[in-house]
């Protein structure tokens, strides 16, 4: 055979991709959001040999990472999270000894590279838009194409099982919403509810990210601004180690709990 065949590159696409939704449809965790945080806890869980997909709205993974702040393309780490940059081999930059700055398109192809690399599979432009429940707890997830989601088709979704998730929805968090919604039953919240994200404090949400990095509600996770959101932390703008270190929180308590 000498010439490229367009019905065998169609062909080839359709098989790969149908493997991998097949072999993605019951795993031990299942990660809403493409972000930082979701990035890392996905990268642990995989290189320690557990079957994890992530599910992404946008076409593009990374979350809110790319535009570092106010779109200067740079992001800043703390001290207590430069393990991260260099288990990903980010570069970095010494600001004062305390703070790092790391180009926020490195950062993102690096952590995504990596992540998929370690055996994470992603899949873009998929919106979770409800979770599996039984009587006691989350058991998955109710996906759909993201451009059916944008264009308001009335197209029924598809579901997948997995052993816990994560929301790493960010800002929105938007499985501990419909869960809220929907599952009956209380989240381990103060208030029982979503306690909402409050304003900006950087160095008290950095540290608060990661303690509000936990179970939520029986079979689910927040991790990254979802955790903060979730549990009533401040903002904290453009600084990203308390994102990463939630993600390797949740991936340490994933990896505890499935043994
Ligand atoms: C609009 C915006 C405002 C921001 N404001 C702040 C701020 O106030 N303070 C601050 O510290 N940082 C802010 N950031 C910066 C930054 O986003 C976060 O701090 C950091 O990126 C959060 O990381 P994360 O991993 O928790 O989630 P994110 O980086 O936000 O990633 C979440 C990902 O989840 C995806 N997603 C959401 N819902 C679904 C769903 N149902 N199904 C599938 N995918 C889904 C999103 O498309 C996104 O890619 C902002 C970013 C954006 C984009």
């Amino acid at each position: 055979m000498t010439e490229l065949n367009e019905v065998t590159i169609t062909k080839a696409i359709i098989d790969r991709y149908y493997e991998k939704l097949t072999a993605n449809l019951d795993v031990d965790v299942a990660i809403v959001g493409g972000g930082p945080a979701g990035l890392v806890a996905g990268y642990y869980l995989a290189k320690a040999g557990k079957k994890v997909a992530m599910f992404e709205r946008k076409l593009s993974i990374g979350g809110g990472m790319w535009g570092g702040g106010m779109l200067f393309n740079e992001i800043v780490v703390q001290k207590a999270a430069l393990h991260l940059l260099d288990e990903f081999g980010i570069r970095y930059a010494d600001v004062d000894g305390l703070h790092f700055t790391a180009d926020s398109i490195e950062s993102v192809t690096s952590l995504t590279s990596k992540a998929v690399q370690a055996g994470l599979t992603i899949f873009n432009c998929v919106s979770a838009e409800d979770v599996l429940m039984r009587e006691d707890r989350v058991i998955g997830l109710v996906i759909n194409w993201s451009p059916v989601e944008m264009a308001g088709l009335h197209v029924d979704p598809l579901s997948m099982r997995s052993k816990y998730v994560i929301d790493a929805t960010g800002h929105a968090t938007e499985v501990v919403h419909v869960v809220q919604k929907k599952v009956p039953g209380e989240l381990s919240t103060p208030s029982g509810k979503i306690d909402g994200e409050k304003s900006m404090w950087s160095d008290r949400a950095e540290t608060l990210t990661i303690e509000n990095t936990k179970e939520v509600f029986p079979g689910l996770y927040v991790a990254g601004m979802a955790a903060n959101a979730t549990f009533g932390g401040p903002r904290m703008g453009p600084i990203f180690g308390g994102m990463l270190l939630s993600g390797e929180k949740v991936a340490g308590m994933l990896l505890v709990k499935l043994g």
